[in-house]
C-alpha cells in the first residue's frame, strides 16, 4: 500500500501515477488514492468516454454548409444567365469563381477563435481557466450545472461541533479552525467533571491518528494542511487537553488505508512506543464503518454490545442539522503485525462519531439564485449523507422545500430510463460514487441537457471528461482531473462557474453579433457581381478592392465587437436551446436586409456617379466607400442584437470607436493616397460625392434600426400576452 510514487509509476500508467498526490506530509505517511485495481477500472472507464463535439462546433459545421450551398446556388444562376445571355463560357467562369471566392466569409474562424480567447481573458479575470476553447461557447448554452457540495458550495472550513461516545454527547465550542474551545457534556451526569471520559479520548485519539492533516507552525500561526475533515478532528482533540504532536510520536503509523470514495473510510496501524502494542484505528462515514463494528464502548471506554439503532438515531439528527458526520472504531491487532488492508478492517469496536460543520459559502447562494432565474437548474452530487446534502442544498436554495436525497444506492437499483427520469427530477444526490456521476451526466445530456459537472478526484475524470463542460477544482483538484476537465476553478468556488456561464452567454452573443455583422459584406459582394453579370454592367467593384475591403473591415471594424460588455439582464433570459442554430429567421431578415442595402447603395451610386460623369475609377471608389461606410453605420446596429446603441450606452465599447476610427483613416489613404489609387486602382473622391455617401450609410442605419424597433414590439407584445 505505502510504495512510493515511482514504484507505482512503473507498475500502471504514468499519466495516472503523476496524481498520486502526497497528503498531509507532516503527519509521515501517505499515498493518497486507492490500489492499482482501482487505477486500471478507471483508465479503462476512461478509454470507454466519448467526449461529444461542442454546439458551437457542432453549429459552425451545419453553417459552413448552409453558406457552402448558398454560394453554390448564387454562382450557379449566374453561370447559366450568363450563357443565356452568349457570354462565353470561360468568361462566365472566371466571374463565377470570382463570386463564389468573394462570397466566403474567410474571416470568419478567425473571428471565432479571437472572440473565444477575449472570452478566455474574462473568464480568466473571474477565476475560471479555460483548458479548451469551445468550452467558453458551451458554458454559455449550459442548462445544468452538477456541483460537488464539499468545498464547492460550501467553504470547506471543517470544524466539530459535536462528539457523542460511550452514549454521552458533548458539544465542542470554537469556530473554524482555531483552538480556543472545550468539549464539555451536553447534559450533566453523576461523576461528570471529575475525570476525562475514557470513551471521549478514544474517539478523540482514533480521530487524531487515524488522520494525514496537520497543524503546521508558521510563525506565530499555526497553518492547517490537508482535508480539512481530518483537520477538523486534530482541532477537537487539542481542544480536549490532547497533545496531538506528542501523541503521533508515542503511537507511530505503521501503515494505512488511505480514504477513497468508493469504501469511504480511512484506516492506520499503529504501534505504541513503551509497550509495542498495536491498534487499527478506522475513522468514515457512518454506513461502512457500522458495517464492520461488533461491539461499542460505554462512558468508561469497556465494550458493550452494540446499539446500532441508539447510533443510527445520533446519524440522522446531527446530519439533518447539516453536520458532516464521520465514525471512529478501532480494534488491538496482534504484535506481529506490520501492515494492514481492507480486510483487516473488520470486527471492530465502535467508539464515537464527530459531528462536523462546513458552513455553505455565503456567495454560492446568490450564484445558485442567479444560475435559476437564468434557466440553469443546480443539482448537488455529493459523497456525503443524504441528510447533510438534503440539510445543506435547503441552506443554499438549491431546493425551496426540503426534498428527499437520491442516493447511490437508490440509482444503482434503477434502470436506465429510471435514472433519466430521477436525474431530471431530483436536486441532490448523496453517497454518489464517480462512477453514477458518470451514470447521471449521460443521463441528463439523453434529455437534452448541456451539462456542466464539477469533479476533484481522479475517479472523477470519466464524467468530467463525458459532461459538455468539465469543472476541475484549481486547488483541491488533482493532475487527473484538471487533465479531464475543460475549465479549471482556481478558487474551487462555485460562484466561479456562475460567472463563467455569465460571460459565456456574453461570448455567444458577440459571436452572434459578429456573424450577423459580417455576413452581409459577403452577401452584398456577392449580390453586386452578380448584378453586373446579370445585366451586363461593368463591375462597380474590382476583386482587389473586395480583398481591400474584407481584410480591413473585418479586422478593423468587426473584431471591435468581441470587446462588447455582456448586455444587461444576460442572466435574467433561459439559456440557448442548443438545438437551436446561431442564425435565427429574425436575424436571417436582418442579413438580407443588409445584403440588399449594400447592393441598393453600392450599385445604384456606382451608375449614378457613371451618369453624372465620373470616371470608373471614381464611381468604383465611391461604391467601395459605400461598403466601409454601411458597414460602419451597421456596426453600431450591431452591438446590441435587440437594443438601440442610445440604450446600451454609446461609449460603452469605447474599442468600437477606436476601430471606427482608424478605418477612417484608411480609407482616407485608399482614397487619396497616389500609391493606393495605382494599387486599388482607386481615386480621389469629392465632397459631394462623400456627401451621397454618407447618406446611404445614414439610411441603412436607420433602416436597421426601425427593423430592429419592430422586433423590439414585437418582442414585448409576445411578452405581454
Ligand atoms: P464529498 O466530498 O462529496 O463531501 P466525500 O467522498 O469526500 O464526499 O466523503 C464522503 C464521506 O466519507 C463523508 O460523509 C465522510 O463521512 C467520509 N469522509 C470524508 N473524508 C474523509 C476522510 N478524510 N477520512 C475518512 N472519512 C472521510
Ligand atoms: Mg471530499
Amino acid at each position: 500500500m505505502n510504495e512510493p510514487a515511482t514504484v507505482l509509476a512503473e507498475r500502471t500508467n504514468m499519466v495516472y501515477a503523476s496524481t498520486f498526490v502526497t497528503r498531509g506530509e507532516g503527519s509521515g505517511v501517505v499515498i493518497a488514492t486507492g490500489d492499482d485495481t482501482e487505477v486500471g477500472r478507471i483508465s479503462t472507464l476512461l478509454g470507454k468516454v466519448e467526449t461529444l463535439d461542442t454546439p458551437l462546433t457542432e453549429k459552425m459545421a451545419r453553417f459552413s454548409t448552409v453558406i457552402l450551398w448558398a454560394i453554390l446556388g448564387l454562382s450557379g444562376v449566374t453561370f447559366v444567365v450568363g450563357m443565356i445571355r452568349g457570354e462565353t463560357a470561360g468568361d462566365m467562369f472566371s466571374a463565377v469563381v470570382a463570386l463564389a471566392v468573394r462570397a466566403i466569409p474567410e474571416g470568419l474562424p478567425a473571428a471565432v477563435t479571437i472572440t473565444l480567447a477575449i472570452g478566455v481573458s474574462r473568464m480568466a479575470r473571474r477565476r475560471a481557466i479555460i483548458r479548451k476553447l469551445p468550452a467558453v461557447e458551451t458554458l454559455g448554452s449550459t442548462t445544468v450545472i452538477c456541483s460537488d457540495k464539499t468545498g464547492t458550495l460550501t467553504a470547506n472550513q471543517m470544524t466539530t461541533k459535536i462528539v457523542e461516545a460511550g452514549g454521552v454527547t458533548y458539544d465542542v465550542s470554537g469556530i473554524g479552525y482555531g483552538l480556543e474551545g472545550e468539549v464539555s457534556p451536553r447534559t450533566s451526569y453523576p461523576d461528570s467533571g471529575q475525570n476525562a471520559d475514557p470513551s471521549l479520548e478514544q474517539c478523540l485519539v482514533t480521530g487524531a491518528l487515524c488522520n494525514d492533516g496537520d497543524l503546521l507552525p508558521e510563525g506565530e500561526d499555526l497553518v492547517p494542511s490537508g482535508d480539512p475533515t481530518d483537520v477538523a478532528l486534530i482541532v477537537a482533540a487539542i481542544k480536549d487537553g490532547i497533545d496531538v504532536r506528542s501523541l503521533r510520536t508515542r503511537c507511530e503509523r505503521l501503515d494505512a488505508v488511505p480514504f477513497d470514495s468508493r469504501h469511504r473510510y480511512m484506516a492506520t496501524l499503529n504501534c505504541q512506543a513503551e509497550t509495542g502494542s498495536r491498534t487499527l484505528h478506522v475513522k468514515g462515514a457512518v454506513e461502512p464503518i457500522l458495517e464492520r463494528c461488533v461491539t461499542m464502548t460505554d462512558r468508561m471506554g469497556n465494550p458493550i454490545p452494540i446499539d446500532r439503532e441508539a447510533i443510527a438515531q445520533s446519524v440522522e439528527e446531527m446530519a439533518s442539522g447539516g453536520h458532516r458526520v464521520i465514525a471512529m472504531a478501532r480494534k488491538s491487532m496482534d504484535l506481529a503485525r506490520e501492515s494492514i488492508n481492507h480486510e483487516s478492517v473488520a470486527g471492530l469496536t465502535f467508539v464515537g462519531i464527530q459531528a462536523i460543520v462546513d458552513p455553505p459559502r455565503p456567495e454560492a447562494k446568490a450564484a445558485i439564485a442567479a444560475c435559476r432565474t437564468a434557466g440553469v437548474s443546480v443539482k448537488m452530487i455529493t459523497g456525503d449523507h443524504p441528510l447533510t446534502a438534503e440539510a445543506i442544498a435547503e441552506q443554499l436554495g438549491i431546493v425551496d422545500v426540503r426534498q428527499p436525497a437520491t442516493t447511490g444506492a437508490d440509482l444503482e437499483a434503477m434502470s436506465d430510463t429510471e435514472v433519466t427520469a430521477v436525474a431530471e427530477a431530483s436536486s441532490i444526490f448523496a453517497r454518489v460514487s464517480p462512477e453514477q456521476k458518470l451514470r447521471l451526466v449521460e443521463a441528463l445530456q439523453a434529455s437534452g441537457h448541456v451539462v456542466a459537472m464539477t469533479g476533484d478526484g481522479v475517479n472523477d475524470a470519466p464524467a468530467l471528461r463525458r459532461a459538455d463542460v468539465g469543472v476541475a477544482m484549481g486547488d483541491r483538484g488533482t493532475e487527473v482531473a484538471k487533465e479531464a476537465a475543460d475549465i479549471v476553478l482556481t478558487d474551487d468556488n462555485f460562484a466561479t462557474i456562475e460567472a463563467a456561464v455569465e460571460e459565456g452567454r456574453g461570448v455567444f452573443d458577440n459571436l452572434t453579433k459578429f456573424l450577423i455583422w459580417t455576413l452581409p459584406t459577403n452577401l452584398g459582394q456577392g449580390l453586386v457581381i452578380m448584378a453586373a453579370v446579370l445585366i451586363g454592367a461593368v463591375l462597380p467593384i474590382l476583386p482587389l478592392q473586395i480583398l481591400w475591403i474584407n481584410m480591413t473591415t473585418a479586422v478593423v471594424l468587426g473584431l471591435t465587437l468581441a470587446f462588447e460588455p455582456r448586455e444587461a439582464g444576460i442572466m435574467l433570459r433561459p439559456p440557448r436551446d442548443p438545438d437551436k442554430p446561431i442564425i435565427t429567421r429574425t436575424l436571417l431578415v436582418r442579413i438580407v436586409l443588409v445584403g440588399v442595402i449594400l447592393l441598393a447603395g453600392a450599385f445604384g451610386l456606382f451608375e449614378y456617379e457613371l451618369l453624372l460623369g465620373a470616371s470608373e475609377p471614381v464611381a468604383r471608389t465611391v461604391a467601395v466607400a459605400v461598403f466601409v461606410v454601411v458597414l460602419a453605420f451597421y456596426l453600431l446596429n450591431s452591438r446590441s442584437l435587440i437594443w438601440s446603441i442610445f440604450r446600451i450606452g454609446v461609449f460603452s465599447n469605447p474599442m468600437i470607436w477606436v476601430g471606427i476610427g482608424i478605418m477612417a483613416v484608411l480609407q482616407l489613404l485608399f482614397t487619396y493616397l497616389p500609391v493606393l489609387n495605382q494599387l486599388f486602382e482607386s481615386a480621389p473622391m469629392s465632397a459631394a460625392q462623400w456627401g451621397r455617401v454618407f447618406i446611404v450609410g445614414f439610411a441603412a442605419y436607420a433602416i436597421v434600426g426601425f427593423e430592429k424597433w419592430i422586433r423590439r414590439q414585437m418582442l414585448s407584445s409576445a411578452s405581454d400576452s
